[in-house]
């Protein structure tokens, strides 16, 4: 029987979600990753630090991921993760490794490399999901940017992280742009950057609104300097949410051993262990994105 690609009823996304995470996990197919939440605040933002519980890493150390670097684990994606079609071209699968609940991968049906240009389609994906339901969309393009896999894949985590703060940490941040020639810039942000309002893609059909996206991604890009380099030299993070985009440029993946990706742009930072969040909390989680961004 050919593969339905019959996309999902409006409004039932996130039971989907819900829904497919508790089977998943009852099934054994989902593994999250247990963590501890700690804060360390620093320039006006209470970044969260999940710190992986020793009882995750010795799990992990006992049945460690040994499949091959070229292996594509969403082509074909596990059945037990599927949630949904989201449009012709992306399928809704679950992170198998979640950190935060209910993590939605939103992944290309076709093979496209990680760190191509997103499309039309990629924007009209992320905001079909978007629209069901109040979530933090990213994209990590490339192994500089944090990502782990090669095939195409945006992502949206829902929101708030945590009830009793701020529904992303770095809101102080955000309520605090200053914006030139349509590009916003945050001055509680020293590193590169730049933000587009999102106000006027509310009201717009699916396709109109994957083309506007699309124009102001393309604005942002040129913005932080990126809009002509290959796909080899344009490393950065994409974060969105319904109200806003914001773009940030990598010079490298690690801060002494600390992976980061866009959601350490959110304020969201993820240790393995103890030590690596002592060094955060030395140097500050400021510091850590200054030198993960340019
Ligand atoms: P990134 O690391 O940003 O490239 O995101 C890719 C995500 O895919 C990671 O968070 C992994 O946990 C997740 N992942 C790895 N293997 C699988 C799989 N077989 N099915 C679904 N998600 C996976």
């Amino acid at each position: 029987m050919p593969e339905s690609k019959q996309t999902f009823r409006p409004g039932t996304l996130w039971s989907a979600v819900v829904n497919r995470t508790r089977q998943a996990i009852e099934k054994g197919a989902l593994r999250p990753i247990a963590t501890e939440r700690e804060t360390v605040e620093d320039e006006g933002v209470a970044f969260d630090v999940r710190v992986v519980s020793a009882l995750a890493r010795k799990a992990y150390e006992a049945n460690p991921d040994v499949r091959p670097p070229d292996f594509d684990p969403f082509l074909p994606y596990e059945e037990e993760l599927f949630v949904a079609n989201i449009s012709k071209t992306h399928v809704g699968v679950l992170n198998k490794f979640p950190v935060v609940d209910n993590h939605l991968l939103i992944v290309t049906r076709a093979f496209e490399e990680q760190t191509s240009l997103l499309t039309p389609s990629d924007f009209q994906a992320f905001w079909v999901c978007l629209r069901e339901f109040e979530g933090l969309a990213f994209y990590n393009s490339g192994q500089v940017s944090g990502a782990s896999q090669r095939h195409k894949h945006l992502q949206v985590v829902p929101l708030p992280f945590f009830s009793d703060v701020p529904a992303i940490p770095i809101q102080p941040a955000l309520e605090n742009v200053i914006v030139t020639e349509g590009i916003g810039r945050s001055p509680m942000l020293p590193f590169d950057h730049a933000i587009a309002r999102l106000d006027d893609v509310g009201g717009l059909s699916f396709l109109n609104a994957g083309a506007r996206l699309l124009e102001k991604y393309a604005a942002l890009l040129d913005a932080v300097g990126l809009g002509s380099a290959s796909d080899e030299g344009r490393a950065y993070n994409m974060l969105a949410t319904r109200r806003w985009m914001m773009l940030v440029p990598r010079s490298r993946e690690r801060f002494h051993g600390i992976s980061v990706n866009a959601l350490g742009f959110a304020g969201e930072l993820l240790v393995m262990d103890r030590e690596q969040l002592e060094t955060l909390r030395r140097h500050g989680p400021m510091a850590a994105l200054i030198s993960v961004a340019i």
